[in-house]
């Protein structure tokens, strides 16, 4: 079996890539850069025959997929924009992650196609609704969904975090409502996980590329006072997340369903820092006293992650592992 993902060379996409080749599948993964694409592939000698790469630069052109989709049998789809330092929020964020949707569905829906299902990585951001507080003891769950208008989204007052939940969120409404007026030969999964932390297994050069979630938690480390604040309490680790998205391709029952892979433990970054300083020497110096430590993250609302748990087969990983394994690495050997 062939299975194209998208965003391959990015943070959890490359998690999701070697989740694949360990299972035993054929990948083809698809980046703007076909340097990290070679550098991916050089790093994993024993699977030469079993992983290819392509490269599409620019996810606003139609039809950038349509040539790529020969012999495969589904879909990851991972990429889309996820940075915060913009310049135009709708032309960086909002339409490369809509476009992008519609691309690989389209592409994926020409006659002949043979794929039977896409599993597409949303975001927790298109099911929160930060505007409310929810009554103690709420649950946000797949039948959720953020209440952001696009107009909202794409106004140029509006902050690129904001910009970036509507890009989230009309991104994945795209794709339902391509299988809603389509009717193409493959069902959809979407996956709406929170932050998403973790050892990287793509390429890095520096810590400047380090991809957004994990640069927060480098931020810990390397003194950030005061620590940041987590915009929510919810969190998965990457390799719990990649193995949340395989068996979302595999399981027949997941199909036309709307996860959210979390882990029951909340995190805030003061559990994190306490952690780093635990668990490293060096992190004693480095990581701020200026806040209250020894204090567990409580969380003003439940996220639904016993779902996947229970449908996908998905064991989650303590804060503490995650947090560690990341550290550990970008110090080792990015840092
Ligand atoms: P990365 O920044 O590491 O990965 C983003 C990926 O998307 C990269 O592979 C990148 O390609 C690709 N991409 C970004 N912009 C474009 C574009 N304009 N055109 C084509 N490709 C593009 O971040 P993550 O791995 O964390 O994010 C992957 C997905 O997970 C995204 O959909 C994100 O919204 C979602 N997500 C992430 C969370 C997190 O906390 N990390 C939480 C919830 C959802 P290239 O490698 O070629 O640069």
């Amino acid at each position: 079996r062939y299975v194209l993902v998208t965003g391959a060379t990015g943070f959890i996409g490359a998690h999701v890539v070697d989740n694949l080749l360990a299972k035993g599948f054929s990948v083809r993964g698809s980046t703007r850069s076909a340097k990290k694409g070679e550098q991916m592939k050089a790093a994993r000698p024993q699977y030469a025959d079993k992983l290819d790469f392509v490269v599409v630069e620019d996810f606003t052109k139609t039809g950038v997929f349509d040539s790529f989709m020969e012999g495969i049998d589904a879909v990851i789809h991972v990429a889309s924009p996820f940075f915060l330092d913009t310049t135009n929020n709708e032309q960086e964020l909002i339409l490369p992650a809509i476009n992008g949707v519609k691309s690989i569905l389209s592409a994926s829906a020409k006659p002949g196609s043979k794929i039977q299902r896409i599993v597409m990585t949303s975001s927790f951001a298109s099911v929160v609704d930060v505007s409310s507080t929810p009554a103690p003891g709420f649950v946000y769950t797949g039948a959720n969904w953020n209440p952001l208008t696009y107009e909202t989204a794409v106004d140029p007052a509006s902050t690129s975090v904001i910009a970036y939940r509507g890009s989230k969120k009309f991104a994945e409404l795209a794709a339902w409502d391509f299988i809603k007026t389509e009717k193409p030969q493959f069902d959809l999964v979407t996956l709406c996980p929170p932050m998403v932390f973790g050892p990287v297994a793509h390429p890095v050069a520096d810590i400047a590329s380090l991809n957004e979630s994990n640069a927060s938690l480098w931020l810990v480390a390397d003194g950030a006072d005061p620590l940041p604040g987590a915009r929510v309490p919810a969190w998965i680790d990457a390799r719990d997340l990649a193995e949340a998205h395989v068996q979302a391709l595999i399981r027949p029952d997941a199909g036309a369903k709307r996860f959210i892979p979390a882990s029951p433990e909340p995190f805030s970054y003061e559990y994190a820092a306490d952690i780093m300083k635990e668990e490293f020497e060096w992190a004693r110096d480095s990581v701020t006293a200026n806040y209250k430590g020894g204090v567990k993250p409580q969380a003003s609302y439940e996220v639904d992650g016993a779902t996947v748990a229970r449908e996908l087969g998905v064991t989650y990983r303590s804060f503490q592992d995650s947090v560690i394994d990341l550290i550990k690495q970008v110090k080792e050997t990015i840092a």
